[in-house]
């Protein structure tokens, strides 16, 4: 298994440090971090999909324009998932499973360039997506970009539902799922509260267990730090929780994981730019030693 982190679908929104914690200007900077695994026997496994081919060419109506407006993505083809899995000399049907950990229009974008893919989301995200009932949903899930959901496959979350059962653990983060059709180093963690049916996805590489949390938390300081996103970014994050209690408490969990000595488990969040530049860099170094051989060559 080798794990690629991509950034595919980087946003520049104005608020500088009060956005991102970081940067000096006016100008901040914001990643949609997802993951392109090579299995060893399942494919390619695509890990959230970022802004989708279509929505860069034509964002409009396909995105919802205050979110947009605000956070400014670069709506370059060339970052698309899709573009990004060819340069990299594979072909888009190499793709076949897609695990969301949820469907807001900036993680979901990449589904209908990939329609050979089985997607697999929680059976809570895929409910509240398809109902849409209040005005955020309408403007979050934006059906356009799914495809054909009938190649989704649920997976049952939600503790005292039937046939539910009540899953494993996964360093102390409970009622965690395997996914059927997928390897058991591939499992939907649920922190749900950003959307009702939101999920992490923890993945076992190469050097050890990474926990992709989704949008539980937006600022690395929420998980790792003291505790609070730079104030624009609250803001926004506040604004985007389908039940903020349920948020709060999914990310006081992964708090109190992380604190745990035995929680030997790399987490980071979508949207956290630093978090992304470690996370890629400490994946590239796994190949430092080949890099060392063709040197010698
Ligand atoms: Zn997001």
């Amino acid at each position: 298994m080798k794990i690629h982190h991509l950034d595919l679908g980087p946003a520049r929104p104005l608020g500088g440090r009060l956005m991102d914690g970081v940067s000096p200007g006016p100008v901040a900077r914001l990643t949609c971090h997802c993951l392109l695994i090579e299995t060893n026997d399942h494919g390619l496994v695509l890990v959230d999909t970022g802004f989708g081919l279509r929505d860069v060419m034509r964002p409009t109506p396909r995105l919802p324009g205050w979110n947009i407006a605000l956070l400014r993505p670069r709506l370059d083809p060339d970052r698309t998932a899709i573009r990004r899995i060819k340069a990299m000399g594979f072909q888009p049907q190499d793709v076949r499973h897609i695990v969301m950990t949820h469907l807001d229009f900036d993680h979901a974008g990449g589904l209908v360039d990939f329609p050979h893919a089985t997607v697999h989301l929680t059976a809570a995200e895929a409910e509240a997506a398809t109902d849409r009932r209040s005005w955020l949903d309408r403007a979050r899930w934006r059906p356009a970009q799914w495809g054909d959901t009938a190649r989704w496959h649920t997976v049952e979350t939600r503790l005292g539902t039937r046939g539910s059962g009540s899953g494993e653990t996964f360093f102390g983060l409970r009622n965690v799922r395997e996914i059927q059709g997928l390897p058991d180093d591939i499992l939907f963690v649920p922190l749900p509260g950003h959307t009702p049916g939101h999920a992490g996805v923890a993945v076992k590489g190469p050097r050890g267990w990474l926990l992709h949390a989704g949008d539980t938390y937006f600022n690395r300081a929420e998980a790792h730090g003291a505790g609070f996103a730079p104030p624009l970014l609250a803001a926004y994050e506040r604004m985007m929780a389908a039940d903020a209690p349920m948020q709060r408490d999914s990310l006081l969990r992964l708090r109190a994981m992380l604190r745990a000595p035995d929680a030997d488990v790399a987490v980071f969040c979508t949207h956290d730019p630093v978090e992304f530049a470690a996370m890629a860099a400490w994946s590239e170094s796994d190949y430092a030693p080949l890099t060392a051989q063709r040197l010698a060559a």
